[in-house]
């Protein structure tokens, strides 16, 4: 029973929230840390998909799409990541379908 609301896969439900750009992407990876363990738990942990492992061997984080949940800051660190909220006005904006 879903109140006669069609249901909704997460990707469908992500695919309606609106991200607003933000120049100055609010995750960096801190210098030295490019190769930290805890990177690959972020590549599983992600709920947007924006870590992976690309040809290399190493992790790489996307800009796009980032649901500002803060699992990645929680597994990674200060340590490994600096990692603070978009400015104003930008970033995501949640739309519950
Ligand atoms: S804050 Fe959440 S959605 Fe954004 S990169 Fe980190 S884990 Fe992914």
């Amino acid at each position: 029973m879903n109140g006669g609301k069609e249901s909704l896969n997460l990707k469908a439900k992500l695919g309606l929230n609106v991200f607003k750009e933000n120049k100055n992407f609010h995750i960096s990876v801190n210098p030295g840390k490019e190769n930290d363990p805890r990177l690959f738990y972020a590549v599983l942990a992600c709920p947007a998909g924006l870590y992976s492992v690309n040809d290399a061997g190493a992790v790489e984080l996307s800009q796009d799409g980032c649901l500002e949940c803060g699992t990645c800051k929680i597994i990674c660190s200060d340590e490994v990541l600096t990692w603070r909220y978009p400015d104003g006005a930008t970033g995501v904006q949640f739309r519950f379908g």
